[in-house]
C-alpha cells in the first residue's frame, strides 16, 4: 500500500476503465503514473467524477505543500505548470514516474480542456 507523497495518508486505488489511479484517503490528492494523465485527458468522459472525489478546498490547502518526493524513486518532484492552463500547478517526477494532482485539480484540468476545445470548434 502506497502512502501519499504529500500528506503521507493512505492511498487507495481508484479505477477508470483500465487506468488505475491512486487516491489519498486523507487529502484527496491523485497520483497518476507515467502516461495515465495524458490518456485520461483524451478520454475524459466522467473520469473526473469517478476519480477526483476529494474536497477541492482541502486540495487547495495542500497545494501549498511543496518539495514532495516521488513515491516510486524518492526523487524530489518538480513543479510543472499546465501548458493550456498555467494556473494549475502540479508536481511531476523528474524521472517521469508520474504526476501528483491535489483534490479538484484534475476536474479543473479536464473541464477547462473540454471547454477550450469546444470554443476552438466554433
Ligand atoms: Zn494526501
Ligand atoms: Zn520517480
Amino acid at each position: 500500500m502506497m502512502n501519499c507523497p504529500k500528506c503521507s495518508g493512505d492511498m487507495e486505488v481508484s479505477a477508470y476503465d483500465e487506468v488505475k489511479v491512486d487516491r489519498c484517503t486523507h487529502c484527496g490528492g491523485l497520483w497518476f503514473q507515467a502516461d495515465e494523465l495524458a490518456r485520461l485527458r483524451q478520454d475524459t468522459w466522467m473520469a473526473d467524477y469517478i476519480l477526483d472525489t476529494g474536497d477541492p478546498h482541502e486540495g487547495r490547502k495542500f497545494d501549498r505543500v511543496h518539495s514532495i518526493s516521488c513515491p516510486d524513486c524518492g526523487a524530489v518532484m518538480r513543479e510543472e505548470f499546465d501548458e493550456d492552463q498555467p494556473h494549475i500547478v502540479y508536481e511531476a517526477c523528474p524521472q517521469g514516474h508520474g504526476t501528483f494532482l491535489d483534490a479538484g485539480e484534475f476536474t479543473d484540468l479536464v473541464h477547462h480542456t473540454f471547454w477550450d476545445r469546444f470554443k476552438r470548434m466554433h
